[in-house]
């Protein structure tokens, strides 16, 4: 995933596969010195919750040597998420956290973008990934299933260095060296059809071991070639990478009435 000499952009939410990761990626880039790490935490604006995720991340990145950074909601579409889960509660449309993690998704692309970062680091764990696929799958998203491979043109690289890592030995990481992380889950995650998706694959798990690595094998066999995943335009309202004429996070601004 990564080449000696790296700008590495790393996406640090403060829960404790984002922390433990930047401390894994910075115990491993000790031995490179021309690889650059830095920390970047995207502040949606959830009352009551991410302020304390901040410190923690920043406190994490100050332990380890790293430059961190905050990128904000706020700041990026002139509304937070709580404004946006407001109007989702109003238009009783689904989860916030479909929209939530579109709009992430832009920040950190931009945040990403702004530092020259030659990749983009972030903590999707097995778990994650196996939810994720069986998401779309249930929603008939495939144009997600489709554009998961690959690099696309005007996106940092990402790269998911914990995506073949189970969450629970993650935690136990985090927990045997003492990693400092926030516990407290955001307020809005209970919404989530994840929840379920999370029930069903843990289940499925604990009677059949194994199964989760299934999952995204079974996938990627299903993907297209690289050079289907590498188109791409731009959003005619920003400007940033898109793959439609407006890019998805001034799609969902739009459809909840914040954005013209
Ligand atoms: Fe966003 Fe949902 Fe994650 Fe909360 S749980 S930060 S709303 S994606
Ligand atoms: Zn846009």
């Amino acid at each position: 995933m990564l080449r000696p000499i790296e700008r590495l952009a790393v996406a640090v939410s403060g829960g404790k596969d984002s922390v433990s990761l930047l401390h894994v990626l910075t115990r491993i880039e000790r031995r490179f010195p021309q690889v650059q790490i830095i920390a970047f935490t995207v502040d949606e604006g959830i009352s009551g919750y991410r302020r304390e995720a901040i410190e923690i991340a920043a406190s994490n990145a100050k332990q380890l040597g790293i430059e961190h950074r905050v990128v904000s909601f706020k700041s990026l579409y002139g509304h937070d998420l709580d404004e946006v889960a407001h109007r989702v509660q109003e238009l009783k449309l689904e989860s916030v956290c479909a929209y939530c993690g579109i709009l992430r998704r832009k920040a950190l692309n931009v945040a990403a973008k702004e530092v020259e970062a030659t990749k983009l680091a972030t903590a999707h764990n097995l778990d994650d990934e196996a939810q994720s696929l069986i998401m779309s799958l249930l929603r008939g998203a495939m144009d997600e299933l489709l554009r998961s491979k690959g690099e696309s043109t005007g996106f940092v690289p990402r790269i998911k260095p914990f995506m073949r890592t189970p969450e629970r030995e993650i935690a136990l990481y985090a927990h045997v060296r003492r990693i400092r992380f926030q516990s407290i889950p955001c307020p809005y995650a209970g919404t989530s059809l994840r929840n379920e998706v999370r029930c069903f694959l843990d289940i499925v798990e604990e009677m059949h071991p194994g199964m989760k690595f299934a999952v995204p094998s079974t996938f990627g066999k299903l993907r297209p070639t690289e050079s289907v995943a590498k188109t791409g335009g731009r959003c005619r309202v920003c400007n940033e990478p898109a793959f439609k004429t407006i890019c998805r996070a001034c799609q969902v601004l739009k459809n909840l009435g914040l954005r013209k």
